[in-house]
């Protein structure tokens, strides 16, 4: 399909965020949209090379908020946008060695708790039994919700650009935005390899890219790429297929179960910015030492597969969603460092709303916005793997 010449809206990038977010347009009735993605497929970046975990179990309200919404928006998924997306439930298992994440642990749980979220506090006896297969010698504590767990993001990101396109979206691969242009202080077109288009409003929902994006609108955007991995291995007759989704949360080391066998990653804390998604050997070798200790029969298992890709990453490491103060009609989701493809759902309706009505109606997202960096009023995150 040809690049239209114009399009009230323009959402740059096919991850899960533009996705959710010209599905969520649609639905609200505004179908002049144009969703531009540069790769030939849909959601091929930070998206397609997640671990797809969903999860409750979070350190700030507004993170625990989002959850709350978007989480049965993707267990209605199927009924609703009429893909499937292989949910499962086998819950989160955080296990906790040292003392003071014990504190900080204790002080989540009573929060997620007061907010509606039954996660429980485990015993190292309890984290025993609920996963025989770890090394637990040196576990204090533990937490677990069994309503936390998986889905598969492919499904989610083709989901939503089917059920947009039904609604009357325009979607568009192989098209590279290279620039923006203003008119004064408001949006007037996006260049792209395939052409240029004129429009009131873009939407920057380009993940560990949205940075580059916003310096094309001349709008500095504090999103940082990092490389973060993982990998899967052989079958596992040791891994049961309720196994839970388990966080080594001291050494940002996890496993689930993925096919018959695991997936695992770890989060190297040296990791410099960049875009470099080649997988770092040197690291993944750590990486085994530490899920070999923790895992012991993963010294049996053989590796499957293994990648990189970029968490986008914020100061404070919560999102910014809504307009940028200064340039008209331009708006940003991005920046979930680390847990973006779960609150997906949510942000598209949320970014929607603002678009639409003014204002968000589903959730309070005002300390989410563009401003608090400048003006210091960060939200730090603890849960971020
Ligand atoms: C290894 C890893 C594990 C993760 N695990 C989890 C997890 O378990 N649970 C969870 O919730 N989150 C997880 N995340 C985070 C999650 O993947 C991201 O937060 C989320 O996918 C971000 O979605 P996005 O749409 O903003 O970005 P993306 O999926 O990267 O989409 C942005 C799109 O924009 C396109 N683009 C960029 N520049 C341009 C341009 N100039 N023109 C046109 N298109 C452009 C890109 O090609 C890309 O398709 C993980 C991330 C990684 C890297």
């Amino acid at each position: 399909m040809n690049l239209p010449r114009q399009a009230q809206i323009v959402i740059i990038g096919g991850g899960v965020m533009g996705a959710s977010t010209a599905y969520h347009l649609a639905l609200k009735g505004c179908q002049d949209v144009l969703l531009l993605e540069r790769e030939s497929f849909f959601g091929q970046g930070a998206t397609g090379k997640c671990a797809g975990g969903i999860r409750y179990q979070f350190s700030t309200e507004i993170n625990v908020r989002l959850s709350q919404i978007s989480l049965p928006m993707l267990q209605r998924f199927e009924d609703e946008v009429g893909q499937p997306i292989d949910l499962r439930w086998p819950g989160y298992l955080f296990l906790l060695t040292n003392e003071r994440d014990v504190a900080r642990f204790r002080h989540n749980v009573a929060m997620q708790r007061r907010l509606g979220v039954d996660t429980e506090w485990l015993d190292r006896d309890a984290v025993r039994q609920l996963a025989p297969q770890l090394d637990t010698s040196d576990v204090i504590a533990g937490t677990f919700h069994a309503g936390d767990g998986l889905a598969d993001p492919n499904g989610v990101v083709a989901g939503y650009i089917a059920a947009a396109r039904r609604l009357g979206v325009t979607a568009l691969v192989d098209t590279d935005v290279t620039g923006i242009s203003l008119l004064g202080d408001r949006l007037s077109q996006v260049h792209t390899s395939q052409g240029s288009v004129s429009c009131q409003v873009v939407v920057n929902a380009a993940g560990p890219y949205s940075a580059v994006v916003s310096d094309f609108a001349g709008v500095p955007l504090p999103v940082t790429p990092v490389r973060r991995q993982m990998l899967t291995t052989t079958p596992m007759a040791e891994i049961p297929a309720d196994f839970p989704f388990v966080i080594d949360f001291a050494q940002s080391l996890y496993f689930h179960r993925e096919g018959e066998g695991l997936l695992t990653g770890m989060s190297n804390p040296e990791q410099e910015p960049g875009f470099d998604e080649r997988v770092d050997e040197a690291w993944e070798l750590v990486h085994m030492e530490a899920a070999i200790k923790r895992l012991p029969a993963l010294a049996r298992a053989g590796r499957l597969s293994g990648w990189a890709g970029l968490y986008e990453v914020t100061p404070d490491a919560h999102p910014i969603i809504g307009p940028v103060p200064g340039v008209e009609g331009y708006y940003v989701v991005t920046g979930f460092s680390g847990h973006g493809f779960m609150h997906g759902p949510v942000a598209g309706l949320l970014m929607a709303e603002m678009i639409l009505d003014g204002q968000t109606s589903t959730l309070d997202i005002s300390s989410l916005d563009y401003g608090r960096f400048a003006e210091g009023r960060y939200i730090r995150e603890y849960n971020v793997i």
